[in-house]
């Protein structure tokens, strides 16, 4: 209950995490390289003379190297997520926040952010003291050196973030040659203005209020997910070193300070944990330091910490896994087959229920609704014919021209001489693109 003259939130309490070498930060930083390497390369890529991935509101598709996504292939869109989510709650059920800690980008360039703040203005105790001082000139210069190097990487990633969702490469000419369109301006600005108060500002607040995934974790973590806890069955109780009748922890506090969440892991699974390693590298150090074996924070599980067996595979798992493989091939085989161009045709029947009627010249008509799109990532001139109905021929529009994504309906009149045999003939409906693109639909003709 909030009770008169109380706040509804704390005040934030600026966390200043230390340096934490150690063979889990070496890990982290190579995938870290990895990944930014790939983010920022990613929006270069060309395929096919074109960015290979581009989410194209304004044109409001989607590439995905060969694969062009247009709304009407909205279930592309909802299979993809439900396979990300299915993916994300079967390796936070088996390996808990690995994600968070080793892969995120918040992660990845909050830690880039902080490198850039230890460079300037020092590690942990140094920082500190440097926001206490007052204002003098080294305080100045390490504070505006920090954030113009900040802006510079901002900037960048504004730059890289806005190229998944503008060419790339017309934006990078832009700005190259100072003549920077309004919109395209914009949405740069706003995404650097975002990564500076993110990475810069924001930080672990994003994990603890904003991000969703952090929210769920609770519903996909078990006794036996993959966690980065403290065994307070060894640990505890916790004295200093000369102490006698001590567990194995030396209440250094050093995990707590490296902890860029500001948790003291030592408390038990907290939502705030990103799992980011840091508490292990440095209580490994400490262990190492006092001759005892590390690992008093490891990877381990509840049930472990309990002194239970850790079961792998259990019936969670082995749904999530079932759900991807099945959807996952199902995605493949949507892809693998799909049409570049989509065509569709039923037969209509006539006002006054007649399926059939006689053309002036004395030849049976068919009316035909056909749906014709273009799901190439360029226009498309289409012929449209039909195969397979002896001498039948298209009468109209027989030749289209559609824009990349256009969906069109039009209404086809097909005829067949007089003499031909009555009933139901089977024959397809053929389009062909001029660069030889061709797809067809089958159909029926009645002759009456
Ligand atoms: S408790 Fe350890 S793993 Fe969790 S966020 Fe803090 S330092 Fe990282
Ligand atoms: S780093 Fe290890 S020894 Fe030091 S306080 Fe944390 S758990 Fe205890």
């Amino acid at each position: 209950m909030i009770l008169p003259g109380q706040q509804m939130t704390a005040a934030r309490k600026k966390i200043y995490p230390r340096n934490s070498p150690g063979r889990f930060r070496n890990l982290r930083n190579v995938l870290s390289v990895l990944l930014q390497a790939l983010l920022f390369a990613l929006p270069w890529l060309q395929w096919h003379s074109r960015q290979a991935v581009l989410a194209d509101l304004a044109g409001r598709k989607l590439y995905l190297f060969d694969l062009v996504l247009h709304p009407q292939d909205n279930y592309f869109l909802l299979l993809i997520t439900i396979i990300a989510v299915l993916l994300i709650s079967g390796v936070s059920t088996l390996a808990g926040r690995m994600w968070c800690g080793f892969a995120c980008p918040q992660t990845i360039f909050t830690q880039a952010f902080i490198a850039v703040e230890r460079f300037f203005e020092g590690d942990r105790a140094a920082r500190m003291r440097l926001d206490r001082a007052a204002w003098n000139g080294r305080k100045i210069r390490a504070k505006v050196s920090k954030w113009i190097v900040w802006t510079i990487m901002g900037s960048w990633l504004g730059m890289t973030f806005a190229g998944y969702f503008l060419p790339i490469r017309d934006l990078m000419g832009q700005i190259l040659s100072g003549h920077v369109e309004l919109n395209t301006g914009l949405v740069v600005l706003f995404f650097t203005a975002i990564s500076l108060f993110d990475f810069g500002y924001f930080r672990e607040q994003f994990c603890q209020h904003i991000c969703p995934y952090a929210r769920l974790q609770s519903t996909m973590l078990d006794a036996d997910s993959i966690i980065v806890g403290y065994d307070s069955k060894r640990g505890e109780p916790r004295a200093k070193l000369k102490q006698p009748d001590r567990g194995a922890c030396v209440d250094c506090s050093l995990c707590v300070q490296v902890c860029p969440a500001g948790i003291d892991i030592r408390d038990g699974l907290q939502s705030e944990c990103i799992g980011c390693t840091a508490c292990i590298d440095a209580c490994d150090s400490i262990m190492d330091k006092v001759k005892q074996p590390r690992g008093l924070i490891r990877f381990t599980s509840l049930n472990e910490l309990e002194g239970r067996p850790t079961r792998v595979f259990r019936p969670r798992l082995l749904i999530y896994s079932g759900a991807l493989v099945l959807l996952t091939g199902l995605l493949l085989y949507l892809m693998v087959t799909r049409s570049p161009i989509g065509l569709e045709c039923e037969r209509q029947v006539r006002p006054g229920g007649q399926m059939a009627a006689i053309t002036a010249d004395g030849r049976v008509s068919n009316v035909f609704k056909v749906h014709v799109v273009n799901r190439l990532a360029e226009p498309a001139r289409l012929q449209i014919r039909v195969e397979g109905l002896a001498a039948g021929e298209v009468l109209g529009t027989r030749n289209l021209e559609l824009a990349s994504g256009q969906l069109q309906e039009l209404q086809l009149l097909v005829v067949v001489p007089a003499a031909s045999g009555r009933g139901i003939h089977n024959f397809r409906f053929v389009a062909t693109s001029q660069a030889g693109v061709q797809v067809s639909s089958q159909a029926t003709f009645f002759v009456p």
